[in-house]
């Protein structure tokens, strides 16, 4: 099948509050464009140099996230054009994203990484940790929070899998509901499902998925 034809059977199956981010780290610029020609606007990549390099080749239009581990010395590259960067898993990034954001005028929207796997080597962040980034970041005018992301276990048991969505799920609605007036959050996004794993996380109310191989195949 072609990358549009992958892109659109992936697409046509998604409900309608659900998003789509097609992942693209490793893939080239012609790949990209092929998908974006068949009407994608969003792609998302893991590492800095990679994404601004496609950046400065591919459409203005396209809305670029930043979906991997993000070191706090690499934020200055894509913090004058980055849409979305789903991997906030400190105070610390998001200081710097904030103090980057506010050097190139703009407010960068971001998602805050939960650790929900079994395994040690996933990012992301604690309860503990994630109310004491909220309590500093209301003065933070350079940021806006969107909302949270996690990765599940890479793993075959699907119930396990479905658990630990469902977990993410219900600390998204209760911190939507508790701070729902946070003058930096907007709770729009909860992303969390891959190739592997999406339809389950959709069924435990993801409203925003994060595809590579499943449209550009194999890396
Ligand atoms: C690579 C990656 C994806 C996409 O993975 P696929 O299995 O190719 O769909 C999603 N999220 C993150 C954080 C990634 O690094």
């Amino acid at each position: 099948m072609s990358l549009a034809e992958n892109l659109h059977r992936i697409k046509n199956s998604l409900p309608p509050q659900v998003s789509l981010v097609a992942i693209s780290k490793t893939k080239p610029v012609h790949d990209i464009r092929e998908v974006f020609e068949a009407g994608q606007t969003d792609f998302g990549e893991n590492k800095v140099q990679e994404m601004t390099s496609k950046q400065a080749e591919l459409p203005a239009q396209i809305q670029w996230h930043q979906v991997g581990h993000l070191q706090s010395n690499k934020v200055k590259y894509l913090a004058p054009y980055v849409h979305l960067i789903h991997s906030i898993d400190s105070l610390k990034l998001l200081e710097e994203v904030n103090r980057q954001a506010l050097k190139n005028n703009r407010i960068i929207g971001v998602l805050l990484q939960m650790h929900i796997a079994r395994e040690e080597s996933k990012f992301g962040m604690d309860e503990q940790e994630l109310r004491i980034l909220l309590e500093n970041a209301e003065t933070m005018g350079g940021i806006q929070i969107r909302g949270l992301m996690g990765m599940a276990t890479n793993s075959d048991n699907e119930l396990l899998v479905a658990s630990e969505f469902s977990g993410l799920r219900k600390l998204f609605d209760q911190y939507r509901q508790e701070f729902q007036y946070h003058p930096r959050c907007d709770w729009q996004h909860l992303s969390m499902g891959m190739s592997g794993d999406y339809p389950i996380a959709i069924e435990e109310g993801s409203t925003m998925i994060r595809v590579g191989s499943a449209i550009f195949g194999h890396r």
